[in-house]
């Protein structure tokens, strides 16, 4: 389907007459999108001396607006003609001696401009690293080492604290370092540097920033496996895609173990063997060793995109890809970018993580993406996931997808036993315990037999909530509208939102008498309690306050592994892909977390969140069982997930959404209007919402404009937050709609915007 686009084709005409093409002969026009949110195409005169040098994919140079800005944008295309009668500004610069995306990133770019209701310009910006722009790595660079002389003696020299401070960094630094690396880690500006510098007392060397190439083991040999009757009819039908060059996405659905990624890899070594490339999309939270071993054991190039990546690294990567030397590029999100001349295969594993839409301008669901470039390139999408998303689902249901299931974990393994736990009259917990009566005894028993525990909190720190004794009053951040977490070993409260950070209050702020108590239970106060009731055995807690330190993670699960440690408590840090054979006992500490946040998905993240906790058990023949402690053992989400029945959440769930008309049954976008102003938040909501429902009655779109009413979370780093959501049949209205209001509706200065199409958070 010809998709409505942004760019009014009046803007870019081709029917010139005759007189004007003869004049058009000698001149050359640039197509140019800059980064902001205008849903337009601008036209610039490129000058003679520019003419050789610009083309599309290269950023330019050109003057803006009416005060003739110089700002930087990109060149998206190259015309001949332009309108008659307008006198255009002429380019000023070309920046990029080479196109930094090719034409399929070019159009891909543009589509999520359309669909995301953004700039194009910003979505080339945010899509294309920054170390690719700066060609981080290929120039040289100045680095800092101790000068001869000065190693050993500085420290008796009488200098500056400052001038000591970078001393003694570069003293205890086994590699030379750049300026900014310098000052950082002294704590310290430029001028210390420098000032050593004229002294002679470091050096300054020029070198050359060579980028780290990828890394490329020989293959090691596996062990033959031989796909069963299920992995090889999935194997089938991707394969037949691929060998018909069409496109056609596929849901691969099977619980953990049921053999999704042997299927992968079967289909990616079919692409490799045409001399094509495979994307493989993964959350973040999976780029684990053991993954990325598993691709590097089987193919000789591989590419792993993480977000730890320095800017020379991304450069070289991206080089790389671009030049077709790596079959496989495994990574997160934006690895949907990577820059493959022939592609072959999209796979996206886990697809109904969160993590794969983006929270920023553009805010962009990388599965949609994907699914548009493999539209485009004309190869098959996989996506893999034992709780698919409901979107995932309705197309497979609508048939637009086609449904791979595995049905069986590959080793016949059963799915482990999930007891639901009522902890509404437990008496454990009405003395203000976390683990109930049952839990512990299972815990107990589990221990006695030599087994291993695993216990989930999806909740850091000590207690989300301080209360004032006297008066009930909780304390609050005093930018955000939530309740700060008590932090005790740091001694802090913590707004887990904008990251404020105060001493424990003497008085309550309120009543000002002395005396504040703790509620509810974070990993921390967790940890403690373990400790009380299991004080002979060794626990641990992953949770990102324990984990700070990098390989802290890697060192934890070991000690786990090796059984040094026996209790695992954690946050979802632990909810994903560890897969230890003695842990016999997985518990639940709260199901209702996620189940009691105001949230259209509140039930979907509740199941997907115990289906995978549930994994990390049972994955032995020593079997183990699973206890989720609830106050609502009568939720849909609890009992399917109990049942590992996500058939019947996923028919039970739709029927739900359809009622309300809600996704995925429609296609929804959330407009929210900041500022630090309540009374120009809520106005400019107003006559937002005010536009958008005039428009929809002009334009005859069946548009549904919900609200404007104050966010769930009213005020967030000192904003307060007002929000609409707009709802059709398709996003074609929406934009119609959106469109059409756009340019008539100019911000209050001290009021910012943010579009979320297809949103996820709902806070
Ligand atoms: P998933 O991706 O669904 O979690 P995997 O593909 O990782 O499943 O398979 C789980 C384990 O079973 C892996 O160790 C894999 O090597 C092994 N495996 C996969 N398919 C087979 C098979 N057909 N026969 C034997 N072992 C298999
Ligand atoms: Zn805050």
């Amino acid at each position: 389907m010809q998709q409505p686009s942004l760019f009014s084709p009046a803007e870019l005409p081709d029917n010139l007459t005759p007189w004007e093409q003869a004049d058009a002969a000698d001149r050359l026009f640039a197509e140019v999108v800059f980064n902001r949110p205008l849903p337009a195409v601008f036209l610039y005169q490129v000058p003679p001396d520019l003419r050789d040098r610009v083309g599309p994919g290269r950023r330019i140079e050109a003057p803006f607006g009416a005060g003739n800005e110089r700002l930087i944008g990109y060149c998206v295309g190259l015309t001949r003609s332009a309108p008659p009668g307008r006198s255009l500004k002429a380019l000023t610069a070309v920046l990029d001696t080479r196109p930094l995306v090719d034409e399929h990133l070019l159009q891909l770019t543009r589509w999520i401009a359309d669909r995301y209701l953004c700039g194009w310009g910003q979505v080339l910006e945010a899509v294309i690293p920054a170390g690719v722009k700066s060609r981080a790595g290929t120039r040289n660079v100045v680095r800092f080492h101790l000068a001869d002389h000065a190693r050993g003696s500085w420290p008796e020299w009488r200098l500056p604290p400052k001038q000591r401070a970078v001393l003694a960094v570069l003293a205890g630094s086994t590699e030379p370092m750049a300026i900014d690396q310098l000052s950082q880690a002294a704590n310290c500006g430029v001028g210390p540097i420098h000032a050593l510098r004229d002294r002679g007392l470091i050096i300054a060397e020029r070198v050359r920033a060579a980028p780290r190439q990828v890394p490329e083991p020989p293959p090691e040999p596996v062990p033959a496996i031989t796909l069963n009757a299920e992995q090889q009819r999935a194997l089938t039908a991707i394969l037949n895609a691929v060998r018909s060059s069409r496109h056609a996405t596929f849901l691969l659905h099977g619980v953990t173990g049921s053999g999704k990624t042997e299927v992968y890899i079967r289909a990616i070594e079919e692409v490799v063997s045409y001399g094509r490339q495979a994307i493989v999309l993964v959350p973040e939270i999976s780029l684990t060793p053991q993954t990325i071993r598993r691709f590097r054991r089987r193919f000789s190039a591989v590419a792993v995109l993480h977000s730890h990546m320095t800017d020379a690294e991304r450069h070289a990567h991206w080089q790389q890809i671009a030049e077709g030397r790596v079959q496989v590029v495994v990574g997160a999100r934006s690895a949907v970018f990577a820059p493959t001349p022939h592609l072959g295969l999209i796979v996206i594993d886990e697809e109904h993580e969160t993590s794969f839409k983006q929270e920023s301008t553009p805010r962009y669901h990388a599965r949609e993406v994907a699914r548009r470039r493999a539209e485009m390139e004309r190869i098959p999408l996989v996506l893999g996931s034992a709780t698919p998303t409901l979107e995932s689902w309705l197309r497979v249901q609508r048939r637009q997808d086609g449904l791979l299931s595995l049905r069986h974990r590959v080793a016949e393994l059963p799915l482990p036993p999930v007891v639901i736990v009522d902890v509404r009259h437990d008496p454990q917990l009405e003395s203000g315990r976390a683990i109930g009566r049952a839990l512990q005894s299972a815990m107990q028993q589990a221990l006695r037999n030599d087994g291993q525990v695993i216990l989930f909190l999806n909740l850091r720190g000590y207690a989300p909530v301080l209360l004032c004794r006297s008066c009930g009053h909780a304390v609050r951040c005093p930018d955000c509208d939530l309740t700060l977490t008590w932090h005790k070993q740091r001694g802090k409260a913590l707004c887990h939102t904008c990251g404020h950070e105060a001493d424990l209050p003497q008085w309550c702020p309120k009543c000002h008498r002395p005396g504040l108590r703790s509620l509810g239970w974070g990993t921390e106060r967790l940890e403690q309690e373990v400790r009380r009731l299991f004080p002979q055995v060794s626990a641990l807690r992953m949770d990102s306050d324990t984990m700070q330190a990098r390989g802290s993670h890697a060192q934890a699960l070991e000690a786990f592994r090796r059984g040094d440690v026996r209790i695992l408590l954690g946050t979802q840090m632990i909810a994903k892909g560890l897969d230890f054979p003695n842990v016999t006992l997985v518990g639940v500490v709260d199901a209702d977390t996620a189940l009691r946040q105001p949230d259209l998905r509140a039930r979907e993240r509740t199941f997907q969140l115990l289906a995978q906790v549930a994994g990390r058990t049972g994955r032995s023949r020593r079997g183990g069982r699973v206890l989720v402690q609830t106050t609502c053992p009568d939720d849909p989400a609890i009992r399917y997930a109990s049942r590992h029945d996500y058939l019947g959440f996923a028919a039970d769930e739709l029927r739900q959404r359809q009622t309300l008309r809600a996704p995925p049954f429609q296609t929804a976008a959330r407009v929210i209007l900041r500022s630090p102003r309540e009374a120009d938040a809520a106005r400019e909501a107003n006559r937002l919402a005010e536009l958008l429902r005039t428009s929809a009655a002009t334009q005859r779109q069946t548009v549904r404009v919900l609200g404007p009413a104050p966010c769930p979370v009213a005020r967030s780093h000192g904003q307060f937050r007002y929000h609409l959501q707009l709802l059709a049949d398709e996003i074609e209205a929406i934009r119609t709609v959106w469109l059409s209001v756009q340019p008539r509706f100019t911000l209050h200065k001290d009021v910012d915007m943010v579009v979320d199409v297809d949103p996820l958070s709902s806070r």
